[in-house]
């Protein structure tokens, strides 16, 4: 069918939104009718180059919508279904997705092209293409939620959302009562703060250089603030914690000095979870010997997610009152105006920007 979409040409122009083609579902496939999408660092990361992307590509990977045609072997889903979009395409069966690892699937399918710009093939961007009116999904990247739930939350639980909650609940396994650090309060950064309220954390204290974003960071949970312009954080972050540092730290930017100060911020014992992308050849700087008292450097991907029993859970918290995504959403945007969305996400000014996608 005919649509449109904001495709990725060229890296450094602007994304053209424009006439698209998508084809039928295939077999263990769905066609999905996006609602609303948000725009996400690592649709710019893709953009301007910082992570290779095959070009042209129809961007965008946090969306949600209903479902309109189904492919051949689909059984779990049927049109009408509200879907959120998951960035995995695990293969259900190998290893690591037997024992819950989805994230870690060693068969997961190259990205395709379900897409047709200009009369050639397209790619879809990590699995979803958010940002087109209409698209493919496979049923593992097509998450039902429930009817109540209002599209425009439940897009930004399929990457903002469950990037942040998931790093505390699924990879750090924070423990009620302890103490924690977020090193950037901007979309991710503030999941991560109320990923840390639903584990119960004792002390939460937000570092970021931007006043705005430390006032978000209080608003989601946050019990102190540091402003990092202020004087060294990891000094500040040991004020707080009676000179000891915190148990578990959380990096959401991607820069390396910020992974060097959450790391040295970790008391004995303490866990750093690196949440934030930086550049594919980046190498940080810490010293071995401070590991020896049980410190811990992990990896998050994806939130380590289990997208089938993650997504309905944050759903089911959001219509409960306990998670807040209508705070996360600083602008509305229409699909004509991504080139500008980028922008305002660029200069620091959204926790998410959001695309009606009906409009
Ligand atoms: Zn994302
Ligand atoms: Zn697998």
């Amino acid at each position: 069918m005919r649509t449109e979409g904001a495709v990725f040409h060229e890296v450094g122009a602007p994304v053209a939104v424009e006439e698209i083609v998508v084809r039928d579902p295939q077999e263990g496939e769905v066609r999905i009718a996006i609602q609303a999408a948000g725009l996400c660092h690592s649709d710019v990361s893709a953009i301007n180059g910082t992570y290779p992307t095959p070009r042209p590509t129809v961007m965008g990977h946090e969306g949600a919508g209903i479902v309109e045609a189904v492919g051949g072997g689909v059984r779990t889903l049927k049109e009408g279904d509200r879907v959120i979009l998951s960035t995995l395409a695990h293969c259900g069966h190998c290893p690591e997705c037997d024992v819950g690892h989805p994230t870690l699937c060693h068969n997961a399918p190259r990205p395709g092209t379900p897409f047709t710009v200009r009369g050639k093939p397209a790619y879809q961007f990590a699995n979803t293409s958010s940002f087109a009116r209409h698209t493919i999904a496979r049923v593992s990247s097509a998450i039902p939620v429930p009817a109540a739930m209002p599209m425009s939350q439940a897009a930004l639980i399929g990457c903002g959302i469950i990037t942040g909650v998931g790093a505390v609940l699924n990879r750090a396994k924070v423990e009620a009562g302890r103490t924690m650090a977020v090193f950037g309060a901007g979309g991710i950064g503030l999941n991560i703060i109320q990923g840390g309220v639903l584990a119960g954390a004792g002390k939460i204290i937000a570092i970021d250089l931007m006043p705005a974003k430390l006032e978000w960071a209080q608003r989601f949970g946050a019990t102190d603030i540091i402003d990092a312009r202020e004087g060294d954080p990891v000094q500040r972050v040991k004020d707080l914690t009676r000179g000891r540092g915190v148990d578990y730290a959380f990096e959401a930017v991607g820069h390396l000095s910020a992974i060097e100060q959450a790391f040295n911020a970790l008391a004995p014992g303490g866990t750093l979870t690196i949440v934030g992308v930086p550049k594919l050849d980046a190498r940080a700087d810490f010293l071995v010997n401070a590991l020896r008292v049980d410190r811990a450097v992990l990896g998050c991907r994806y939130g380590t997610a289990r997208p089938q029993h993650d997504f309905p859970m944050l759903a089911e918290l959001y219509l409960g009152g306990r998670l807040k995504i209508d705070e996360l959403i600083t602008r509305h945007y229409a699909l004509s105006e991504i080139n500008h969305a980028i922008e305002d996400l660029e200069r620091g000014e959204l926790a998410r920007g959001l695309f009606d996608m009906t409009k």
